[in-house]
């Protein structure tokens, strides 16, 4: 079938003429940061997620970073925060000396699990850090009842969860701050960028003032504090502006996809669907399968290698952050350290997902899973 030769990729952005002509009109004018688009962009995402400020900068990571400043984590305070995420999530604590303590995830969810948070708590723990994981949004609630308990801050990675909701709830609204990026294989897209959401007025001031080189209100050559550039252009808020107006249509489109995948993998034996706690308002960023607990991390590479030769993106998401060598150097984890995550992430394989796949592209990825998997790795002859 000449359609079968056709590269899938792992993920697309959904751009349209209007998106084309929005970064146009910003080239037709002289302003092309700091500007009418931000403004607009920043009040889309704070109306979206029912927050009085959102803060607009050049990626999730940045946002992370200004929210453990904006907060005064500081070099020997400790964070409890989760090893199955985007390095990010630890990067922007170790930027600061902040010490990022982990905790196991809750197998169904693939959230930090709320149950082991007390038990890391410690005289020096200052924060929660916790992540939607592919964009779920479950056990927010419970994370902002343990950090208020315990006097600690709540960061919200919601960096992948833009559009979800818990209970009426949007991602975003928990705790002190949330974070979200807009990377080309997110949700919405504005090439890079992030966005951080709070109800705190003097937290959004400082957050504004940082991500501008630390200018106040005195001037262009006058800093009050250690700022850095996190500004996001306009031409990249203007994507995003329209980006937000189409959320809602991104996402049904997301859903009509995961809808797709779930039926033509629903009699696969060997692979989980990914967890969503609410089909209905789920905001999907990748679509991740699980290897039944009976399969081994080389059954996952070798089904990923089969899909690859066919022409379809995959990825293992996520490695573990404890196992990246870096982490591992400066902390001194090995295997089994985490063993729930490690379970997972050993058997966890991200499908081509993106809002304009064809129900034809979800039927021939699935028809080239059920095929891997049947001629899995431990079954291949030795010696080939
Ligand atoms: C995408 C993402 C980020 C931030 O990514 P940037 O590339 O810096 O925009 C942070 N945390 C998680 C969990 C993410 O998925």
């Amino acid at each position: 079938m000449a359609n079968d030769s056709e590269l899938i990729p792992l993920s697309k952005p959904d751009l349209t003429d209007r998106e084309r002509a929005a970064v146009m009109a910003v080239l037709q004018t002289d302003r092309l940061t700091i500007g009418p688009q931000l403004e607009a962009f920043e009040q889309a995402v704070a109306q979206r997620t029912r927050r009085r400020f959102a803060v607009g900068v050049n990626s999730g990571t940045s946002g992370l970073h200004l929210c453990v400043r904006g907060l005064d984590l500081q070099s020997g305070d400790e964070v409890i925060t989760t090893p199955f995420s985007f390095i990010a999530t630890t990067g922007c604590l170790l930027y600061e000396g902040v010490r990022p303590v982990f905790v196991d995830i809750d197998p169904e969810s693939y959230n930090l699990d709320p149950d082991r948070i007390a038990a890391a708590i410690t005289p020096r723990t200052r924060a929660i850090l916790p992540v939607e994981v592919f964009g779920n949004p479950v056990h927010f609630d419970r994370y902002e009842a343990i950090a208020r308990r315990h006097g600690l801050h709540l960061i919200e990675d919601c960096c992948e969860a833009l559009g979800a909701s818990l209970h009426g709830r949007p991602a975003g609204s928990f705790g002190d701050c949330g974070v979200f990026a807009f990377y080309p294989n997110k949700q919405i897209t504005t090439g890079e960028g992030g966005m951080v959401v709070t109800d705190d007025a003097e937290l959004a001031g400082r957050l504004r003032s940082m991500r501008n080189q630390g200018r106040d209100t005195l001037g262009w050559l006058s800093h009050e504090r250690l700022g850095y550039n996190y500004r996001l252009s306009e031409l990249s808020a203007a994507m995003g502006v329209v980006q937000m107006e189409r959320l809602d249509e991104i996402l049904a489109r997301r859903r009509q996809v995961a809808r797709w995948y779930a039926e033509a993998l629903a009699d696969v034996e060997e692979i989980h669907l990914p967890p969503c706690h609410d089909p209905a308002s789920a905001s999907w960023f990748v679509y991740v399968v699980r290897l039944a607990d009976a399969l081994t991390a080389t059954d996952r590479d070798a089904v990923a290698a089969q899909l690859q030769a066919a022409g379809i993106g995959c990825e293992r998401y996520f490695a573990p952050i404890h196992h990246q060598p870096f982490i591992r150097r400066q902390f001194g984890f090995g295997p089994g350290d985490f063993p729930i995550t490690e379970r997972i992430a050993e058997r966890t394989l991200a499908l081509p997902f993106f809002s304009t796949m064809t129900l034809q592209q979800v039927q021939r990825v699935a028809r080239q899973v059920r095929a891997a998997l049947a001629r899995p790795a431990r079954r291949q002859p030795m010696g080939r």
